[in-house]
């Protein structure tokens, strides 16, 4: 298994950083899209169906800023992590976490194997009785 080591460090700096640019803009972009409360001042009469779209475009907003702002603080501690020299090592169980892995996803805190557990305590399969 490839691993992370100091050679792939410019790389993955150039992706993590990258990808912080991207997400910042996405989230500016988010900002300038007027909130439903704001589209519907200047309108006198806006029917149901019109504020029902706004809100559900206001929640899909939100959602998507969440994401974006989760995947932003990942980003931002994997570059702490690497700053710190720990970048690679899965947090959970210390192991290095595969390079192809880093590659396609260089904001990973975990190796594959705990990234399925915390999937799994996230979404559980079997709710407890
Ligand atoms: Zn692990």
């Amino acid at each position: 298994m490839d691993t992370y080591d100091i050679k792939n460090a410019s790389h993955i700096a150039q992706l993590l950083s990258q990808r912080e640019q991207e997400i910042r803009t996405e989230l500016r972009a988010l900002d300038n899209i007027p909130s439903a409360v704001d589209g519907m001042a200047g309108h006198e009469v806006l029917d149901f169906k019109d504020v029902a779209v706004e809100e559900t475009l206001a929640r899909l907003d939100r959602a998507n800023a969440y994401r974006l702002a989760s995947e932003l603080s990942q980003v931002m501690s994997a570059q702490r992590r690497m700053a710190e020299h720990h970048y690679g090592n899965c947090l959970d169980c210390g192991d290095l976490i595969d390079m192809r892995r880093l590659l396609a996803l260089p904001a990973s805190s975990y190796c594959a194997a705990c990234q399925t557990m915390h999937e799994h305590e996230k979404f559980p399969r079997h709710q407890a009785l």
